[in-house]
């Protein structure tokens, strides 16, 4: 491996004003200054990835510019931490695919503190079925359970439930015992929610905007992937002491609830960050996925696509009409 070493990327170039994202050649000296240079076998699609490939410069400020924030593969060289070449990695979040070159491409070049050991008894494949999404599924998992949300509790609802992260999210809590309520716009896709474990499916409409300050409190708990009023009348609609865990924005940032559900039912808003927290924290996650949340629907149905479908995959999830997971494979 050298620094003139070449391989190909799906790259975004700015050209006057419009984003287009296409396959180029890099050279190793291309990548960023960093401790751990990983050769990637397979990333996995995000929506932020769709924002960064758009030009949203929220997530990346510069061009051009190779999204990708999910990345798994092998270690090639390690000038820091405790990784060694040909140890099998992960890595999520923090810099990468935003302002730092991400999985879309063969080789990436990261700190090593980003550098998620493989969990046992996985590749490259099977933790980017998961990816960010998988991982941010388990942290709003984590944080309800946390605030001790239990399945006779009632029933617990998933917004943008056949998203990827919603999809996950359905999967996990269905393996853990939870009765759950899959909300989507994708009637065509109820089928595959149950599939995942969903025990009833409504529409998008089940949280229409509402002008009352509170609604008759039918779920337990919930999981929000979409934010804006969604969310907001999601919370109308908690039981007593129960909690939702929020992490998504698809449906607008903005948030215009009332102290209603907080004071009259004690319910409690949990923020879900997968970006920035401690590895430690993405490991322990990592481990759950691995084990006793493992979701063997999400895994035998997750997509994989090639570098050529990009394109048309981040435009899908812009547009909300992705679903499921989707690998990319950069074989
Ligand atoms: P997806 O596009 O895969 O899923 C979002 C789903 O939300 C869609 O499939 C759709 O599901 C639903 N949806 C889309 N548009 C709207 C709308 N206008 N109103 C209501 N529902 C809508 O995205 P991801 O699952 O990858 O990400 C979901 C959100 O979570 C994003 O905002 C993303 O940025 C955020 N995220 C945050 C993370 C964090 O660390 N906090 C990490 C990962 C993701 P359906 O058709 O079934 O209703």
């Amino acid at each position: 491996m050298t620094d003139t070493t070449e391989f190909r990327a799906w790259r975004v170039e700015e050209s006057n004003g419009d984003y287009v994202g296409s396959e180029k050649t890099l050279r190793v000296a291309d990548l960023p200054e960093n401790e751990v240079l990983i050769k990637v076998s397979h990333s996995s699609l995000n929506y932020k990835d769709a924002l960064s490939a758009s030009g949203n410069k929220g997530v990346t400020r510069e061009f051009p510019h190779t999204p990708g924030i999910d990345a798994a593969g092998e270690v090639v060289e390690a000038s820091a931490g405790p990784l060694s070449a040909g140890d099998k990695v992960l890595v999520t979040g923090y810099d990468l695919g935003m302002n730092t070159d991400g999985g879309f491409g063969e080789y990436i070049r990261v700190p090593a503190a980003w550098c998620v050991p493989m969990p046992a008894g996985w590749d490259a494949r099977r933790a980017m079925v998961y990816g960010t999404a998988g991982l941010t599924a388990g942290l709003c998992v984590k944080k309800l359970l946390a605030m001790g949300a239990a399945p006779e509790q009632g029933r617990v609802v998933v917004s943008g439930a056949s998203g990827a992260v919603g999809s996950v999210a359905v999967e996990i809590l269905a393996r853990l015992g939870f009765d759950v309520v899959a909300i989507s716009g994708k009637a065509e896709h109820a089928e595959n929610l149950k599939k995942l474990g969903a025990g009833e499916v409504l529409g998008r409409d089940a949280l229409d905007p509402t002008k009352k300050p509170m609604l008759k409190p039918v779920f337990a708990n919930g999981i929000d992937t979409v934010g804006g009023s969604p969310l907001a009348e999601m919370l109308k609609q908690i039981l007593p002491g129960g909690s939702v865990a929020c992490c998504g924005l698809v449906a607008g940032p903005a948030l215009e609830t009332t102290v209603l559900p907080f004071i009259l039912r004690g319910n409690n808003l949990l923020g879900v960050d997968s970006v920035e927290i401690p590895l430690a924290e993405k490991q322990l996650v990592w481990s759950r996925l691995a084990g006793e949340w493992a979701c063997p629907e999400t895994e035998a149905s997750a997509r994989d696509i090639g570098r050529g479908e990009l394109d048309s995959a981040l435009s899908a999830f812009l547009k909300g009409m992705s679903s499921g997971k989707i690998v990319l494979d950069h074989s």
